[in-house]
């Protein structure tokens, strides 16, 4: 067994503390990995504040890991002693369902395990996530980690980088193309880089006019504030192929399904606490399509981040020590984030 100190919500309301846990001795086709870096996702914040009703305390929160092997199973065959390391949002599924069979442990209803609020699949061990020292993840889901990268701009991929990349390319965004990406926080500076880098033409939405800037640097084509008056971001009407919606609070989704083309996407990727309202009319009038996508596969997963070492591709991140965590939350919730909160696990 290994003890391992981290930091965790011990209820909605609580601020984050240090809490010690002990992760398993590893099974044949575990490894262990010495967390170097753990990103901050904003579903860690609605998790930990229960918005989606079925946090359990006490919780670590993190799903966006990378580190380094430092003991393997005695079955692994994919890493050694030494390897860098990455664990997303997954660390086992059914295995044998469809949506498992065919890359997508994501949707698997049967066995899919989280990395951390979850419960492995003996039925009564609970997970957690990387807000901590060490993890012991089963080879399977564990993602080699490119070497030529800076370690802790790659944390973020493990789940901003994945949501991100699966749709854009679920939707065929290439050359030609014009993609919309609402909201700039964690996911949806990915979701610009990405779209660049694919070959699109690429508008980012939001509220935030300091943010303008930076998403001109990130690669944006141009950015429409969503405070302008309506018939300035109406003038837009009909000319985006998708539109990626990152908003992690409720808000009016009918203003982007007009400015879809003709049998456009509008894809959510956020998962507030409250349903919005939809005027159908928007969606028949041009057979435009409302959808959502969740994270990716444990193979496409490894695509991005091999993707990502071809292309240099990092995420903007903001290293803070873990102790800052009930800080960054706080931050987050101002959406002040440039562009994701990393914490150095190093430093615990
Ligand atoms: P984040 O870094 O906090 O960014 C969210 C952005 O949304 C903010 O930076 C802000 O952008 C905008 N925003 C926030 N509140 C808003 C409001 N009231 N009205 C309009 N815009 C608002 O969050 P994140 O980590 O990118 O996560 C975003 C959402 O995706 C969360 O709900 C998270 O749980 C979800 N998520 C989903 C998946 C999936 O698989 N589908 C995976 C990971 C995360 P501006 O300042 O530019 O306006
Ligand atoms: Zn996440
Ligand atoms: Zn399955």
């Amino acid at each position: 067994m290994y003890k391992t100190k981290g930091y965790a919500a011990f209820s909605a309301s609580a601020p984050l503390a240090p809490y010690e846990i002990q992760r398993r001795s590893p099974k044949k086709h575990d490894v262990v990995i010495a967390i170097d870096y753990c990103g901050v996702c904003h579903s860690d914040l609605h998790q930990v504040k229960n918005e989606w009703a079925s946090a359990v305390y006490p919780m670590v929160p993190g799903h966006e890991i990378v580190g380094r092997v430092i003991e393997i199973g005695t079955a692994v065959s994919k890493f050694k002693v030494g390897d860098l390391a990455g664990v997303g949002c997954l660390v086992d599924s059914c295995r044998t369902c469809n949506d498992c069979l065919q890359g997508q442990e994501q949707f698997c209803d049967y066995g899919r395990v989280g990395t951390y609020n979850s419960i492995e699949k003996d039925g009564v061990t609970r997970t957690f996530g990387g807000y901590s020292q060490s993890i012991v993840v089963d080879e399977n889901f564990t993602l080699k980690i490119p070497s030529n990268l800076e370690l802790s701009k790659v944390a973020p991929l493990l789940c901003a980088g994945i949501t991100t990349y699966s749709p854009l390319k679920h939707w065929n965004i290439g050359p030609g193309k014009k993609v919309g990406v609402v909201g700039l926080g964690g996911l949806g500076h990915m979701a610009v880089k990405f779209a660049k880098a694919f070959g699109a033409k690429v508008s980012v939405f939001s509220r935030s006019e300091k943010k303008k800037a930076d998403a001109l640097k990130l690669g944006a084509d141009e950015v429409i504030l969503t405070n302008s008056p309506d018939k300035i971001i109406l003038s837009h009407n009909k000319s985006f192929d998708m539109i990626i919606d990152t908003v992690s609070a409720p808000h009016d989704l009918n203003l982007f399904l007009q400015l879809l083309k003709r049998d456009g996407s509008c894809v959510l990727l956020g998962l507030p606490d409250i349903e919005p309202t939809i005027n159908i009319a928007h969606l028949i009038m041009g057979r435009k399509n409302l959808s959502g996508s969740l994270i990716g596969g444990i193979a496409e997963t490894q695509e991005m981040l091999d993707f990502c070492s071809a292309h240099n591709i990092t995420c903007e991140v903001e290293l803070i020590s873990p102790e800052k965590i009930n800080e960054a939350f706080e931050r987050m919730m101002k959406s002040d984030v440039h562009y994701r909160f990393v914490l150095d696990m190093k430093t615990l």
